[in-house]
């Protein structure tokens, strides 16, 4: 800026003398007002190869959103997923670190539906902030029927679609210079999300039992879709240990019902779990709620399609 505004004050300077000059400061003018030009079309040619030269960077709060995310960005944005393999979403506390790669994002994909509680206080700070580039934050689960108290909206793949339509449309907002490729590539993810809510109503449909008994409440929404029923859940809120009264009250369900599966999570080794199988003779199996993992572009669609093994074969015995 500074040069142009010197440029421009010696111009004025000598604009006024210009006809009553020499030839020779005639053509100094001419050179000054030639080196201003040239600069103002270098300045907007800067700005015109800025977009397509920078990638947006983009993050995810969790891997069900990294690979809808990734799926619709491609090599078009830069993609990271904030909580590491095997962090727990319910109970999550950011690091400082956390914090300057949420602040340096151009685009934040949340859950929503309270899952991120953790986030809620800094981004609060950063609306009030009158930074001239504005973050986009984008809430995935607007549109979403909401089942009140369950944020795990991603275990169902119609939810998985409105979730993908809302990132690709803050994508579009924010990188509009790629709009069409992310409307494309949404488009084909869609595409395959459809074809996986058939495979599981496929398998769903004819299972021989219906309910279960789950470790965490997680599979509401997918439950509601596929005409499943969660009978009964054994940690009332996340990472809490049930109260005998609740217990008594598991232990009557699963009897009533004549309940024969359990399902437990990957890599959670719980005890509760273990003694009620073993006084109720009832078979653990482990279903993923898909909240960590290494994350990948197809991996919400592997993960699903492993639960659906799963299901297959617990809910058949
Ligand atoms: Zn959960």
């Amino acid at each position: 800026m500074l040069p142009i505004k010197e440029d421009n004050v010696s111009i004025r300077q000598i604009a006024g003398p210009i006809r009553k000059s020499p030839p020779g400061s005639i053509s100094l003018s001419v050179l000054l007002c030639f080196i201003f030009l040239l600069s103002c079309q270098d300045r907007q040619k800067s700005e015109e190869l800025k977009p397509a030269d920078e990638k947006i960077s983009v993050i995810t709060t969790i891997a069900p959103l990294y690979s809808f995310t990734k799926s619709v960005a491609g090599d078009y944005a830069e993609v990271e997923n904030l909580l590491p393999s095997g962090a727990e979403p319910h109970e999550y506390s950011l690091s400082p670190e956390d914090a300057i790669r949420i602040s340096k994002a151009r685009v934040v994909v949340t859950n929503g539906v309270g899952l991120e509680t953790w986030l809620d206080k800094m981004l609060m700070e950063d609306k009030e902030s009158d930074s001239p580039e504005k973050q986009i934050v984008v809430d995935s689960s607007s549109g979403v029927d909401i089942i009140s108290n369950d944020p795990h909206i991603w275990l169902s793949p119609k939810n998985a679609v409105i979730q993908v339509k809302n990132i690709r449309d803050a994508l579009i907002r924010a990188d509009p210079a790629n709009a069409e490729r992310y409307a494309e590539t949404a488009g084909d993810y869609v595409k395959r999300l459809e074809l996986l809510d058939r495979e599981i109503r496929e398998v769903t449909g004819p299972l021989k039992r219906k309910e279960f008994v789950s470790l965490h409440s997680a599979f509401l929404y997918f439950a509601k879709d596929y005409g499943l029923k969660e009978a009964a859940v054994i940690q009332e809120t996340p990472e809490s240990e049930p109260t005998p009264r609740h217990m008594a009250e598991i232990m009557d369900v699963i009897k009533t019902r004549k309940i024969r599966v359990i399902f437990s999570e990957p890599g959670v080794p719980h005890k509760i779990v273990e003694t009620l199988a073993k006084d109720l003779n009832l078979q653990v199996y482990s279903l993923d709620t898909l909240e960590t993992g290494d994350v990948s572009a197809g991996w919400y669609e592997a993960k699903m399609r492993a639960n659906l093994e799963v299901l297959k074969e617990a809910m058949n015995r």
